[in-house]
């Protein structure tokens, strides 16, 4: 039996995970299940796998989720602290897909004493991506990528280092990939929540309509593999059935195919390095017909011309990027600016922050980029960019 625990269990990828050990109760023993705010589905899922410990990031949560439990055998607790504990609780392997930068300290604390981390947060790598490989390797943790794009890349690059010359990306383009900029300023939260192909969380899905998303995934990919940014390219692929590829120096490029799933990657991250059985659909190449590309337009997706930038910066201009992308998200959410504002707010901010003096492998350092940051995007809301 394997000790597994899930932060973020209540959301898209937790759901998907825990979809995957219900599957085999007998392989997997479920130590820690955490979530936000949904007590009654956390302590729906915590009974059903006998989980040891039910974590509620929200302390005042703790009388919902003491009584939701009540004649289990499961343990309640609750708060920010409680669930750092939590995830400094020793397991052979363990999700981290709280989402935003409230999970790098929780990737962190799986790192430090866990054997696996299973990394869908890809917030803790554009923010803290120096200062978490160096904890995985000084732990010895095995750090597997869970983001779709990044698992297709692992997959693909094997045991491949120097022979790789270039990384491509693929981008669904999101609801709005034909859309007409000019109607883009008026763009919804609700349109641009509605993915064509995915089914995720709010945040990320209306991150993918502006592709921060891919931005966030294009220093991801800085982060995980040993590529410069010239090395990384993006490519709009409407129909998400290519996750990524990697071409090497002989002119030879791997592709990795699946249905848009995400209990694939996470199936891969759980059982690597061995492959098993997943219940997830067979493709069919002559129902499918074609595959398309086309690259993107800078105009309509300038997020990916702020992550060139950000990458340029180097130190933690990550941590400055993400913070300001979160706190545009928030401001648009509250329709207190419009839909490309989300851009103009991150390149504002970008422009105001220098972190030039900071220290990456600091966690100190990494949450003071972060603050500043989204102090610096109120202010560009507030007199304008
Ligand atoms: P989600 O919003 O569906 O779920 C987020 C989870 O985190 C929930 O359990 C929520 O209760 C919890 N949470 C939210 N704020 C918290 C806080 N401050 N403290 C503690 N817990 C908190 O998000 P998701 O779509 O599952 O995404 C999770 C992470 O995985 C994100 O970083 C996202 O970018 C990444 N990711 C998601 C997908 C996907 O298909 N959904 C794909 C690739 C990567
Ligand atoms: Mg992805």
């Amino acid at each position: 039996m394997r000790r597994v625990s899930v932060f973020g269990a209540t959301g898209s990828i937790g759901q998907n995970t825990l979809d995957l050990i219900a599957r085999r109760p007998d392989d997997f023993n479920v130590v820690a299940l955490s979530g936000g705010a949904n007590v009654a589905l956390l302590a729906e899922q915590a009974k059903a796998l006998r989980a040891e410990y039910a974590i509620v990031a929200r302390e005042d949560l703790l009388g919902d989720l003491r009584a939701a439990l009540a004649g289990s055998a499961v343990k309640p607790v609750a708060g920010r602290s409680a669930l750092l504990e939590a995830a400094a609780i020793p397991v052979d392997w363990a999700m981290s897909s709280v989402v935003g930068f409230a999970g790098l300290e929780i990737s962190l604390a799986i790192a430090r004493n866990s054997k696996t981390l299973a990394l869908a947060n890809k917030e803790s790598l554009v923010c803290g991506g120096a200062l978490l490989s160096k904890v995985c390797q000084d732990n010895g943790t095995c750090l597997l990528p869970v983001d779709s794009e990044h698992s297709a890349i692992f997959q693909c690059i094997g045991g491949a280092g120097k022979e790789v010359e270039r990384i491509i990306l693929t981008a669904s383009g999101g609801p709005f990939l034909h859309a007409d900029p000019k109607a883009l300023e008026r763009a919804t939260p609700e349109q641009a929540m509605a993915h064509p192909n995915w089914d995720m969380g709010q945040r990320i899905s209306i991150d993918s309509a502006s592709m921060f998303n891919k931005a966030m995934e294009v220093l991801e990919t800085h982060a995980l593999f040993d590529v410069s940014p010239e090395q990384i390219e993006v490519i709009i692929h409407p129909q998400s059935i290519i996750h990524s590829m990697v071409g090497f120096t002989d002119g030879a490029i791997m592709a990795h195919l699946g249905p848009a799933d995400m209990r694939g990657p996470i199936g891969f991250a759980l059982n690597w390095p061995d492959r098993v059985d997943l219940p997830l659909e067979r493709l069919d190449f002559g129902a499918l017909g074609a595959l398309s590309f086309q690259h993107p337009d800078p105009a309509q997706f300038p997020a990916l011309e702020l992550a060139s930038q950000t990458m340029q910066m180097g130190g933690l201009a990550g941590a400055v990027f993400n913070a300001a992308k979160e706190a545009a998200l928030d401001l648009f959410l509250d329709r207190r600016i419009g839909f490309l504002d989300m851009a103009r707010v991150v390149r504002y901010v970008l422009a105001q922050t220098d972190v030039s003096g900071s220290d990456t492998l600091n966690i100190k350092d990494v949450i003071d980029a972060d603050a500043i940051a989204r102090v610096r995007a109120g202010e560009a809301a507030q007199k304008g960019f």
